[in-house]
């Protein structure tokens, strides 16, 4: 099996609490994708999110295990099938034959329809009672999402922003953020490489890109689809760049790790807008812009005691101590370390990589179905996708003003509802809001003569 394989086996085995073996065959499925003229766009958002983690077919390969039909069209097979239609109110997903009109619905909704579309296929072919509940029909109201009116039509300068990771959601970040018109320059940071398992969601990454730097990858890859926005990549942390070039106006944050926001955080950007998948289970927004006296990025992230559970069971199984699994990523003295309790490894190939990343190529499946284990795991394609849609909405209800909550919680599996949005306050023992310092340094950073800036 190939690692990116592996990678969505691994997460379906924890998800149903079986072996990777047995996960891997349920994903041994082949979709096949038959679309209505008037929904190519969405059909091939489908198409492009089940191929990185089932087979899809072209017309001529025989029978599929399901026939996803999307719009108005005669289904090629005998079935199984499952029909989709959307218009610009939502998108309807249906065992049944639904009525379809065909209006023009804005790109940036078609790629949130896309990823409940994959959804509900991907449910439906690996069939299975143990994962999220999926009730048909499923309908996603696109009012939901609270999109400020005029937000999707009026352009965007972004210049000013940094986004922060280039893994899955920074990819699907940057995949949403192609059906605005952007202009500005976005600069982009990311001081790890792209991993064997990456392209399992990440959309913009091939295999071809396994060992390259992820920020300039992910520029060079993305750039064709911004015409007028100049992407800037910088292989370093956020901190760093901020050493650099001062403090950040907007930190759009993808990072994988609850302790890389808290740090993150810590170098005080004016206003924060945040993504996270917990595996396949749920999306998670945030934002907020300082100075605030509500929750922060590392009052919504704080430390929980899991943590620790899943930094010892890193040190553990990779034979190093936890001090040092907390550094990141792996210095040439842990890699020397780690390569002499694993035979496999060559200290070389494995410098300057995240612990979480090789844990996740060494530890078996077996390892992975501890609740610290499922920390690291790798989301489907179509979550992180999720995430990156419900990233720029959060981004454009942020700049219109209208974002007067500030956390969000999104069953990948359901309908986005609008009114779980939620306002969070401030965490007394955040070690961001109870550092007195750090919070009147935040006052003095964006505030001026009273006002905010
Ligand atoms: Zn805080």
């Amino acid at each position: 099996m190939t690692t990116v394989g592996q990678e969505n086996a691994r997460m379906l085995a924890s998800l149903l609490g079986i072996e990777e073996a047995d996960a891997a065959q349920r994903l041994d499925k082949t979709v096949l994708v038959t679309v209505a003229p008037g929904f190519t766009a969405v059909g091939g958002e489908v198409s492009e999110l089940l191929e990185r983690t089932i087979h899809v077919a072209r017309s001529d390969e025989g029978k599929p295990d399901l026939e996803l039909v999307i719009g108005s069209v005669q289904p090629a097979t005998s079935g199984p099938y499952l029909f989709a239609s959307l218009n610009q109110r939502g998108v309807t997903i249906d065992a049944a034959s639904l009525r379809h009109s065909n209006e023009h619905v804005h790109p940036l909704l078609t790629a949130l329809a896309a990823c409940h579309i994959a959804a509900a296929a991907l449910h439906r072919v690996i069939g299975s009672s143990s994962l999220p509940r999926f009730g048909l029909p499923l309908s996603v109201d696109f009012a939901e999402l609270g999109i400020p009116e005029r937000g999707l039509a009026t352009a965007l300068d972004i210049s000013g922003a940094v986004l922060v990771g280039g893994g899955a959601v920074g990819n699907g970040f940057l995949r949403a953020l192609r059906h605005l018109e952007v202009r500005g320059t976005l600069r982009m940071v990311d001081p790890k490489v792209v991993g064997e398992g990456n392209p399992n969601r990440c959309l913009y990454f091939t295999g071809d890109h396994v060992g390259l730097p992820k920020a300039p990858a992910l520029a060079q890859a993305a750039q064709p689809d911004f015409p007028g926005l100049r992407l800037e990549p910088h292989a370093c942390t956020f901190g760093e760049l901020v050493a650099k070039t001062g403090p950040a106006d907007t930190a759009i944050v993808t990072v994988d790790s609850r302790r890389a926001r808290r740090s993150l955080q810590k170098e005080i950007p004016r206003r924060v807008i945040d993504a996270s998948t917990t595996d396949a289970r749920a999306v998670i927004v945030h934002s907020h812009s300082q100075p605030t006296d509500d929750a922060c990025l590392a009052c919504i992230y704080r430390h929980i005691p899991d943590e620790h559970a899943r930094e010892r069971s890193i040190a553990e199984a990779l034979g190093i101590d936890i001090e040092t699994v907390r550094e990141g990523f792996i210095s040439p003295d842990a890699a020397a370390r780690i390569a002499k309790a694993h035979f496999s490894v060559e200290a070389s190939t494995i410098v300057g990589r995240a612990y979480d990343t090789l844990f996740k190529e060494l530890c078996s499946a077996q390892a992975l179905l501890t609740p610290e284990g499922r920390q690291v795991l790798a989301p489907f394609a179509f979550v992180s996708a999720l995430a990156g849609v419900l990233l720029v909405v959060e981004l454009l209800r942020s700049n219109h003003q209208a974002a007067t909550t500030n956390y969000w919680t999104v069953d990948p599996w359901g309908a986005p509802i609008g009114r779980l949005r939620r306002l969070r306050p401030r965490v007394p023992e955040c070690e961001f809001c109870a550092d007195d310092d750090a919070r009147s340094l935040a006052h003095s950073l964006w505030t001026q003569n009273g006002e905010v800036r």
